[in-house]
Parts: structure tokens; sequence; C-alpha cells
């Protein structure tokens, strides 16, 4: 039996092993433009990931030389800067770097006197004042905003129902809470409600007015037959930058009509809340500053490598109420490594958590928020190039406003829902653009959106050209009886 721990008994292979790597992934991230943005994924390589469990060791550098061949070209490819479907960040070679950093750390951020801990606490002073929040606001790093809603749900519990509901549930005090958010949310402000024992069937779905925000006068008059009918409305969802066409809701009269109503204002601003780091972006979202929560990613328009989602609150010891629990093996200790109480597991669901504070951070510092804002500005700027193109092209016909950086448009022809379905599968086919669809007012529409800094206008017009030939190429193809 080995005796050996883990560690390489030569480390000078493993370090140019090591520096080999570190070379071919930088190759990628330098020559990503000359690659297809997707490829369709081969059966072959497909079959390679049905191997039982390797018992015997492998050498690094053929696993590595697998990684190169059968994993790196078929991702789904949202650091290429033809990437426009979903909303998805681009990441950054120096988010990259500091993740191999976290890693060879291997910091559990779950609690405990650690700097790590500081760095993620760094993150939170420097997000209270990106949103003008208290200095005793709380915050913590989760994986995404669907995490991140779930947990300002919970706090929004708390708030209305208090601590005891953690021990007695939400059944005990035969109380039925009631929550608010517009027709263009999210889905997982419906899961949360699931998630949250409160189940989906008490989220109130508004309906949004011609620029997709949430109709004010039907949030007013839902909130006012609930109580009626003997209901606690408790929370209300705004989104600031919603998932289907960049729309913000009028985060100032929500935050208003809240403070009026006693609700908790819970802001959705998964990628929207960070064009707080935009000048010119930033008056989009008046109000946000007035939030009790906001959830947001820095993995989206922040560009940090996955994962990176954030949670912020106003009142922390809501927050804290909501998950601390006291544990034997998680006392805590005014000296030692023990010490450093409130930790934050106290926040959230998770124990143990990776350094996501420290990508986020080297980003910050290296590039300066003023850049990141630079880079949402530019998106948004490209956003409108793009709609504008639209608009001088006859052939192609705008779907919905552009208010931040989503474009919705559609090649005009006699069957629209099918022929745009196939252009948006053409393009992933071809490499060139990688667009989303989504159905606005019952049309289907392509959908770009615009996160990553590495996109040009040269890809907008790569995207435009591309649309066209493909729209004109499958406007005459006969349908297949699926898309028919
Ligand atoms: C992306 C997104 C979410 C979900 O965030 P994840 O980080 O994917 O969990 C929620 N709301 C909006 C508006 C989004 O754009």
């Amino acid at each position: 039996m080995s005796q050996e721990s883990l560690d390489p008994t030569d480390w000078n292979d493993l370090r140019s092993q090591g520096h080999r790597m570190l070379d071919d992934i930088l190759d990628y991230l330098e020559h990503l433009r000359e690659r297809p943005v997707w490829q369709p994924i081969p059966a072959e390589v497909r079959n390679r990931f049905h191997e039982p469990l390797p018992l015997e060791p492998s050498d690094l550098a053929a696993v590595h030389r697998q990684f190169m061949a059968d994993i790196l070209p078929y991702a789904v490819g949202n650091a290429h800067p033809g990437f426009m479907g979903w909303v998805h960040g681009g990441g950054t070679p120096v988010g990259m770097l500091a993740e191999m950093l976290a890693a060879g750390l291997n910091a559990n951020l779950g609690g405990r006197d650690q700097i790590p801990v500081a760095v993620e606490h760094q993150i939170l002073e420097w997000m209270r004042a990106l949103f003008d929040f208290p200095e005793t606001a709380s915050g913590l790093f989760v994986t995404g905003t669907s995490m991140a809603n779930l947990i300002a749900v919970l706090v929004a519990k708390t708030a209305v129902l208090g601590p005891t509901v953690r021990q007695q549930g939400i059944a005990a005090g035969n109380k039925r809470l009631t929550a608010y958010t517009s027709a263009a949310a999210h889905g997982c402000i419906s899961q949360a409600m699931d998630l949250s024992g409160l189940g989906t069937d008490a989220l109130r779905i508004i309906p949004t007015n011609h620029r997709f925000e949430m109709d004010l006068d039907q949030l007013q008059s839902a909130i006012a037959s609930d109580r009626k009918a003997g209901l606690i409305p408790f929370f209300v969802a705004g989104t600031a930058g919603t998932v289907d066409v960049g729309a913000v809701d009028n985060l100032a009269a929500l935050s208003h009509l809240c403070r009026q109503q006693n609700l908790w204002f819970h802001v959705d601003g998964a990628y929207g809340a960070l064009a707080r780091l935009a000048p010119d972006m930033a008056p989009c979202l008046v109000g946000i500053e007035q939030a009790d929560s906001i959830a947001f990613d820095f993995h989206k328009w922040g560009q940090v490598p996955y994962d990176a989602g954030f949670i912020l609150v106003r009142d922390e010891s809501l927050h804290y109420q909501t998950f601390a629990s006291p544990a034997a093996y998680l006392r805590r200790e005014t000296r030692g490594v023990a010490a450093g109480s409130p930790w934050p597991c106290d926040y959230g669901p998770d124990l143990s958590r990776g350094f996501r504070a420290l990508k986020t951070w080297f980003t910050l510092k290296v590039y300066g928020a003023r850049q990141i804002g630079a880079v949402i500005s530019h998106t948004c700027a490209l956003a409108r190039y793009l709609q504008d193109r639209i608009l001088e092209t006859p052939a192609l016909e705008l779907l919905a406003p552009v208010s931040l950086n989503i474009v919705c448009f559609r090649y005009r022809c006699e069957r629209p829902d099918p022929v745009n379905a196939r252009i948006v599968t053409s393009l992933h086919e071809s490499g060139i653009a990688v667009p989303s669809t989504t159905i606005i007012h019952g049309a289907l529409a392509i959908r770009t959106a615009i996160v990553n800094h590495r996109t040009q206008k040269g890809d907008i017009d790569a995207l435009l050209k591309a649309v066209l030939a493909f729209g004109a190429e499958c406007d005459t193809a006969p349908l297949s009886e699926q898309e028919s």
C-alpha cells in the first residue's frame, strides 16, 4: 500500500505540465475568434463520457489531451464574441487566473477567522456603496440569482412571520401570504415560492405594460383584492433587466408602493443591477437603492467566471435570523481559528462555500469598476446599433423596444415562426453566432442578448448578414412535419 499523498513525487514534472495547461487555455482565449461559437457534438465524443469509473491512475498529460480534444471544443461558447444567446457572461483571463489561485488555496468560506472571508466582506462593502445601502447591510456570495432570489423570499418571510416560523412552519400561524411579480419575471421567482413552502399559487403574476414593465395599477388592485380576501401580501419582486427583452420595472414607483403598503421590496437584478457601474445606464435603475434586498450575478454583466451570484439585504438582523443555527461542531470562539463570528454560513443555506469572492475581487481590482461599467455601456450601444440596423432593413422586424442590451427581432416572411426558429438553429450550426429565441406577444423572436465584453460591431454585422442569408434560404425550403 502506498503511503504517499496525492501530491506529485516530482514537482518539476507537474510544474512543466501545469505551465503547458496554462498556455493551452490562454491560447484558447487569445484565439477564440478563429473558432466556431459552438459546434455540434459528434456521437463518438459523447460516447467517450460513458466510461466505467477509472480505478487505476492515468497520466495528467493524457487526461489534459482528452480535455483539449473532447471537452474544450464542445462547450456552449459563451466566452466567444459571437455568443448572444441567453444572458451569459464572457469571463476573463484575469478571473480565470484568480480561480486557479482560489483552487490552490482551497479555502472553505463557511466561516472562521481567515482573510478569504474578509475578501468576501470587502466585496460586500463595495456593493453596499454601489447600491447606496447602509453600512449595516448584509450580503453573501451564492451560486447565482436563482439562489439569491430564494434567500430574499426566505428573509422576507421571516420579516412578516417572525423567526419562530423556522420551528413551527408556515402552516402553524394559519396566515396565507401572497407575493407579486410581473409576467416578465424570471421563472426562479416562482421556484423560490415553491421551495420556500409558500407555493407558486401564492405568487400573483402581474401583467406588463407596452414597455414590458410591471403594470402598477394592476399590482395595486391585486394587492387590494388579496387584502380584502383576508390574505397577507408580503413581497414584491421587481426586475431590473427582464430575461426576455431587458426591460426594467419602474423601481422607484415600486419602492414607493411597497413602503406605503408595508411590503418587502425585492429587486431581481440578475444581470441588470450592475448597470449601476455604467454612468449612462445607471439612471434606468433609479429606485433600486430603496430595495429591501437585491439579487444579482457577477457572472453575467460583471464578466466574472461562473459562478458568482450575490444577495444584498438591507436588514442584517433579519437575514441572520433567517439562517443562523447553533451547532456544537460550529462553536464560535473569540480567539483562534474559530473566531470571527458571525460567519458567512449564518446568512445562507450553504456551510461549505468556495472562494467566489477572489475572482470577483481580482476582476474589480485589475480592471477597475469603471472599465466594467464601460463594457456594460458598450454592450448597450451595440444593442442600439443592432436595433438601428434592423429598423433600416425592410426584411427584418423589431419585436420589442430596446431598453438595455437585449434585442428581439425576426425575419419577415409568410411562416415567420418556423422560419425564424430554423434561422436560429442554422446560425448555431454555422458557428457564426449564437442568438436564442423567445416568444413576444405570441410570435417567435430571435433574441440577441449582448453581454460579452468581447462582442464588437463586426460580430453584429456578421449576425445580421447570416440572418438575412439563412432567412432567404429557409423561407423557400419546405418545412418538415414537426416545423409546420
Ligand atoms: C439569469 C437570471 C436569473 C437566474 O440567475 P442564475 O444566476 O442563472 O441563477 C434570474 N433572473 C433574471 C432576470 C436573470 O436574467
